[in-house]
């Protein structure tokens, strides 16, 4: 037997036993004529303690950092406690040892706060998932994973797996293509989800179906992003929206309740789409704090139910903001005085290229109500004060305003609000607040190919309401500057997505289930018959066969990790994670091939290999 006990076990009680314990070590302290030796396994560390006896044994087979060593020995009280380590009263009189393999030096120390970089890390991540705080973050994973397991399970969701070799069908992002070697010159392609699968199987009768499963989308790598990752999947039959929200609802409860010991009572708030890209300027609003846009001047056709401010702005000659699509401003509570210098480099800051402004503009709210602006030539004490009074603000708060086209200034102000966020401190890391945002646009438009895109994924029905739009209209946009002005544009879907904390968690979607509309919306995409049929013909066929009514919703899992474990990265959660160009270091992938590998898939590259 390797071991009677792990090196996070022992404590007081034990005193007296004669163990073996088996490990990496930690450290190796010498002490007068008695060496420590703190080893460790998976479940924590435990001190040993090997006597002046065991020096000639020590001197012949010295220990050195994470070497697998075996030892066995009497449990005893230790007469320097450490309060800090479980194991911290105990320690092992080491009667006997034997180094069960040899370690060479590591390439950084395996600790909390090791001295290895990103890259090297990476390299050797098998040595770093040796580290504490890596393993607590997979710890966390597996508790997540297990509780959306057992809250499906209790709610007779069935496991189902579905196949990773499938047919290159675009659902938004591009394809990962594996070429096959029996079907030369054919190639498969790696799902970037389950969905359409999902929805054959609600055809097939299992109506309630998940799966933990990797996903693969070959996107250019924005921040924190993956080419694998993992969803939690899932789909239902015979539910409307409402009864989606409500089991998803409960299934991120229990998660926050086993995971976190979070009682997540409050209701879940909900939120239209157009409220929230009307009131924080993004899709995924954190709400843990307020400091809501004021939207002083937008073109109208962008949110036609909403009144425009421009009275506020209008009629005193400031170019900037007369020649703008848009100027939006938010309140900073208690910001009136930030220093000259500040709001400089903070010009800079919505400067920059990915915020993409060409200034701005602040009023400041002092405290004792007089105001300060840097458009005090254009704008009497009386007009500032009343923007501060429309954009909600309070003496002391600092008003910060942004004006250009509408979609960059739209973004820009969501970006300033949530560094403002941050630098407030409103953004606790300990406070979590759930959202649902609903009622989105069916269709995105795609300016460099002239057509619309599905804004979640073409299988996504439309608000029963709006169909007849969808029919009713040609597709075909004659005046792409404008084509918010389509009818399409107004078109909103039965689809909803869950925010935690200004992360997009989870998307879904009541699904189109019949073979006419879904046709319908093939075509709407600019898609010919031809095309769908190639494509998509197996799900159109499905849909003749008796299709229930369906829909669902996928988390990304990676991500709920993250965030309950208090970080921004989702590589921390993951045990072997990709690079930001998507490359594994350990395994120095994506690689070449040999010569004979691609003569027998059929392949002749068009480029010299590396
Ligand atoms: N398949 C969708 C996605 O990956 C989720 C869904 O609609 O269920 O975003």
């Amino acid at each position: 037997m390797y071991r009677t006990h792990t090196c996070g076990e022992l404590r007081k009680a034990d005193e007296g036993k004669e163990v073996t314990l088996a490990g990496w070590v930690q450290t190796v302290r010498k002490f007068g004529s008695i060496n420590f030796v703190d080893l460790r396994d998976r479940y924590g560390i435990t001190q040993l303690l090997f006597g002046e006896e065991l020096n000639g044994q020590l001197d012949e087979n010295p220990l050195g950092r994470e070497f697998v060593l075996q030892v066995k020995g009497r449990v005893s009280e230790r007469s320097n406690k450490n309060p800090n380590l479980p194991t911290g009263e105990i320690e092992i009189k080491v009667l006997s040892f034997s180094i069960l393999n040899k370690a060479v030096t590591p390439p950084f120390t395996i600790q909390d706060d090791t001295d290895g970089g990103d890259d090297l890390r990476m390299k050797y991540r098998y040595l770093d998932l040796r580290r504490n705080a890596v393993k607590k973050n997979l710890e966390l994973r597996y508790a997540v994973n297990r509780a959306a397991r057992n809250y499906l399970h209790e709610h007779d969701f069935m496991d189902l797996e579905t196949p990773f070799l499938i047919k290159s069908t675009p659902e938004g992002a591009r394809d990962f293509v594996v070429p096959s070697r029996m079907n030369a010159g054919q190639f498969y392609a790696l799902p970037q989800s389950p969905q359409t699968f999902k929805q054959l199987l609600m055809v097939s009768g299992y109506d309630r179906y998940f799966q933990i499963v990797k996903c693969f989308r070959d996107e250019d790598l924005r921040a924190d992003r993956q080419p694998e990752f993992t969803q939690i999947d899932c789909e239902m039959s015979f539910v409307q929206q409402e009864d989606i929200l409500h089991m998803f609802e409960g299934m991120i409860k229990y998660i926050f309740k086993q995971v976190k010991g979070i009682d997540y009572t409050e209701k879940i708030e909900r939120m239209s789409w157009e409220d929230a890209m009307w009131n924080f300027g993004n899709d995924k609003p954190d709400i843990r704090f307020g400091m809501k846009i004021l939207n002083l001047k937008f073109p109208a056709y962008t949110f036609p139910q909403k009144e425009n401010r421009s009275d506020l702005i209008d009629g005193v000659n400031f170019q900037v903001f007369d020649s703008a699509e848009t100027v939006l401003a938010i309140a900073v509570p208690g910001s009136s005085e930030t220093t000259r210098k500040d709001l400089d480099l903070l010009t800079e800051w919505v400067k920059r290229p990915q915020v993409g402004m060409k200034g701005l503009v602040y009023i400041r709210y002092n405290a004792d109500g007089s105001l300060k602006s840097s458009i005090d030539k254009f704008y009497s004490e009386d007009r500032l004060l009343e923007i501060a009074k429309a954009a909600d603000a309070h003496p002391g708060d600092l008003i910060l305003m942004l004006a250009g086209t509408e979609e960059r200034t739209r973004k820009a102000v969501s970006e300033l609000r949530l560094e403002m966020g941050k630098r407030k401190g409103l953004r606790k890391e300990t406070e979590y607040k759930l959202l649902w945002v609903l009622d989105f646009p069916l269709f995105e438009y795609a300016e460099e190919e002239n057509r619309w895109v599905a804004r979640h994924h073409p299988f996504t029905a439309p608000k029963p309401d709006h169909i007849e739009i969808m029919i009713q209209h040609n597709p075909a946009i004659e005046d792409p500057a404008h084509y918010l002005k389509h009818p399409y544009a107004g078109i909103k879907a039965n689809a909803y997505d869950m925010v935690l904390n200004g992360n997009e968690i989870g998307g879904g979607s009541i699904r189109i289930f019949q073979r006419g509309l879904q046709e319908k919306m093939f075509e709407a995409l600019g898609m010919t018959k031809e095309e769908s049929m190639h494509k998509f013909g197996f799900l159109l066929g499905a849909f003749e066969y008796g299709a229930p009514p369906h829909g669902g919703i996928a988390f990304g899992f990676d991500r709920l990790c993250a965030i309950l474990g208090g970080s921004e990265s989702i590589r921390d959660f993951i045990a072997f994670p990709k690079n930001n160009s998507g490359r594994d270091v350990m395994l120095d992938a994506p690689a070449t091939i040999d010569d004979r590998q691609l003569a027998e898939l059929s392949i002749k590259l068009d480029i010299e290999k590396k």
